[in-house]
This record gives C-alpha cells, structure tokens and sequence, in this order.
C-alpha cells in the first residue's frame, strides 16, 4: 500500500492553487523559479501534482533581504517577527492584518485542543522580543478571553511569585523552563502540585518520551501536558495540533498542506520519517509553496484515539542543526536526551561538547546528578564513578561509539534563559 500524506489532504487543492498563483502573481523571485523549472501551473491537477513544483529552501527567503520574498507592499505590513539567527543573520518575517488574523484563529485552536478555557489565567514565560511564541500566544489568548500574565523567560522566583498570587492556570513554556522552574519552587518549599496549574503548554524544544514522564512526575498526574510545534516561517507555533490523547500532533490542514521528502534526495518520499515540506494556503506576505523546513518527523498513519484519522507527526526527530554527527555516526539530540533521561540517578541539565585530538573527533557529556557530592564523601563518590561506568557502556552499545560520560553535582551547570543549547561544538574553532 502505498502511504502518502497528500492523499490525506486532496481538499485543499483548490486552496493550495490560489495560494500559489498567488505567490507567483506577486513574487519575481517565484516566477523566475517557476520559468527557470518550466513548470506550467496549470498542469497542477491533482493533490499529488504538487510534487514536480520546485521546493523552496530558506536559503531562497533571503533573497534581496530582507523584503525580496515577500508577497505584499511594506505598507500593509502591521508587524514583524525574526529567527534568532544563531547562525547568521535573523530571518525577518512580516505579517499583515490578515495575517495576524489567520495566526490568532489557528492559536486559538490549539488551544482549545489542550483544554484551555476563556476563564484561565494564562502565564507566558516564554521570551517576549521578535520571537513568535510568546506573541502569537499572547495576542491570540487575550482575544478569546483568558486572563494573560507576560511575565517572559528568567526571574524564575518571581515567576514562582506571580503563579501562586494570580493563581495562574496555564503555563506556557520550554520544557526545560518547565523543569527549572519546578526546581526552583523547590527549593523555595513549595511544591508546584499545590498550586492551581492545570495545563503545561510546552514548545520551542522537543519534548522527549523521557522528558514528558520527567514533567509528568514534576506537575502532578492531573496536569495535561501538551506541546506544541511551529516556526517563525510558518507564522509560530500552529503546524501540529496535540489532542487529549496527546498521541502525536494532528496536522492542521486548515492552514498547510503537508509532505514528507528524503532528507538527502529531497525527492517525495512514501516512508514514514523524512524532511518536512509545507506549503502555506492563507499566507499573504509570505505565502510558502513546498517549503523545506529542515526538520525531520515521523508521520503516523494509524487511528487516533480521538477518531481522527488523518495522519500526525508522531515525533518531530530533530532539525537539522540537532544532528550531531561523531566519528561518522548520525545521531540526534533527543535520542541522546532520552538515553540520559532514562537514568533515574540523571536530571535533564546536560551539555554535550564535541571536540577533536589529533583529527579525531571526541565525545564528553556532562550531566547533572540527582546527588549532591559536592563535598568528599568516599562512598558517594564510587557510587558516582559506577553510574559513570554504566552510562559510558550503555551509551557504547546504544550508538556504536565511546563518548566521556561525567556526573556532576546538581547546579553545577551553567543555566540558560530561553532556547537551551546543549551542543557546544568546539571542532571547527
Ligand atoms: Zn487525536
């Protein structure tokens, strides 16, 4: 049987049309892309058909910076957001009226899908600034009628503070924010159980299997726990949708139409895993036709329990820039997170630092125990050195190379506001 996420999506076809012609009516950059290929439009028949249209790369959202790739007159723009731009500069994405619209219904949505109610009192700790999350979230909640407290990212007593004095209901976060903050509550005496949290709304990371039993176990089983996935290309957050049954993201086939292509090859693929490719249907300033998105996800193609049946992202297996590639060994971050998080003895502060001796390349990962053995203590101490043991042979047989494992003592770990970032790649310095 052949297995392809198109033929889920054969309704959209007339929408996809007219937001490709669109782009093309209004896009030089598209239209030479388009000529270039020798691709007519209207040979674009059915859903399938829309595979022979070239794919476009983030490498094309740069043209003429930052406007050359967008569909509307600056003037209609009414706001702006932008990547980080770890890697160079920051990809700056406009928005019109309209587009705000579109992006407030479909965050409306998801929330809803988690259970969020106009009566909840809604804490944003995510960063403010030109990142999309906190944003999209803010502006979307407010407008279906919750209560919003924007305290950002950082100051985590304050945000513990602001919790039990507002009596916050959801919180919307970084799972490894949700983490610290739990942490820190902590130590401060109070157990987050006890305050009045019902939902933790978690995104901008990937939440391993490991790292939703480790929140789980945090928050209180009656906390639901549901993520979300997005990037700023594509508006924020929005491209997945997790029902009650939180069993993969449901696609939503409202505002894109979904592909999977070899992440080598870029051709179509009919595999479950491979390179996600999106195209946008109600975009006006940057409308998106097959986009390659760099991030690399499992579909799912079975029933969801909620009786949906169209396919989910089972698991977003990381982007691009989340592979590390060691003494020629492929791996991914949240492999190698769910291989720390398996380990009752590891908490989730981790760093990975990759370096190279002699043109080989080396491998340490250093993770924060649950013990603190700051001070001398000799039976502590062997303890440590045979979880470390273990570790470095468990890692050996789980992907095939030695990397340096150590336990260090809670804490003891730089923490970051924010996007964390666990991979320091010291090899090209
Ligand atoms: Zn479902």
């Amino acid at each position: 049987m052949i297995i392809n996420a198109l033929n889920y999506q054969k309704k959209n076809l007339s929408r996809f049309k007219k937001q490709l012609n669109y782009l093309y009516d209004n896009n030089k950059h598209y239209q030479e892309k388009i000529i270039e290929n020798n691709i007519d439009l209207s040979s674009i028949k059915k859903i399938t058909d829309i595979t022979r249209l070239p794919l476009l790369t983030k490498q094309d959202l740069f043209n003429d910076y930052p406007y050359g790739f967008y569909s509307t007159e600056t003037k209609n723009i009414v706001r702006y957001h932008a990547t980080s731009g770890t890697t160079g500069k920051p990809l700056i994405v406009g928005f019109t009226k309209h587009d705000l619209i579109t992006r407030n219904k479909m965050v409306i949505d998801i929330c809803k899908k988690a259970g969020i109610k106009k009566n909840d009192v809604v804490q944003i700790c995510v960063g403010y600034g030109m990142f999309t999350g906190a944003f999209s979230f803010h502006d979307a909640l407010e407008k279906y009628g919750c209560t919003i407290i924007p305290t950002s990212s950082g100051n985590t007593e304050k945000q513990i503070f602001y919790m039990k004095t507002l009596h916050t209901t959801v919180l919307i976060t970084s799972p490894s924010y949700a983490m610290h903050i739990y942490e820190v509550a902590k130590e401060m005496g109070i157990d987050i159980k006890d305050l009045n949290i019902r939902i933790l709304k978690v995104g901008s990371e990937l939440l391993t299997k490991e790292m939703r039993k480790r929140l789980q176990e945090a928050y209180g089983k009656k906390v639901v726990i549901s993520q979300d996935y997005g990037m700023t290309e594509t508006m924020g957050p929005g491209l997945g949708i997790e029902c009650e049954y939180c069993d993969g993201l449901h696609l939503y086939t409202k505002n894109f139409v979904y592909e999977l292509v070899d992440p080598i090859t870029k051709m179509p693929t009919n595999k479950n895993v491979g390179e996600l490719v999106i195209s946008t249907l109600h975009n006006e300033c940057l409308p998106l036709i097959r986009y390659a998105t760099n991030d690399i996800v499992e579909l799912d193609y079975t029933k969801c329990k909620c009786g949906n049946k169209a396919p989910r992202i089972k698991t977003v297996i990381g982007r691009c820039d989340d592979m590390i590639k060691c003494k020629g060994v492929k791996m991914f971050l949240c492999q190698i997170e769910d291989f720390i998080l398996k380990n009752h003895f590891c908490t989730s502060n981790y760093e990975i630092i990759l370096t190279t001796e002699k043109y080989i390349d080396k491998m340490k990962i250093e993770i924060e125990s649950i013990h603190d053995f700051a001070e001398k203590d000799e039976k502590m101490t062997k303890k440590i050195e045979e979880q470390e043991k273990r570790l470095i042979e468990e890692f050996k047989s789980t992907f095939g190379i030695y990397a340096k494992i150590l336990l260090v003592p809670p804490n003891s770990l730089k923490r970051q506001s924010g996007k964390v970032k666990r991979i320091k790649d010291l090899r090209k310095l």
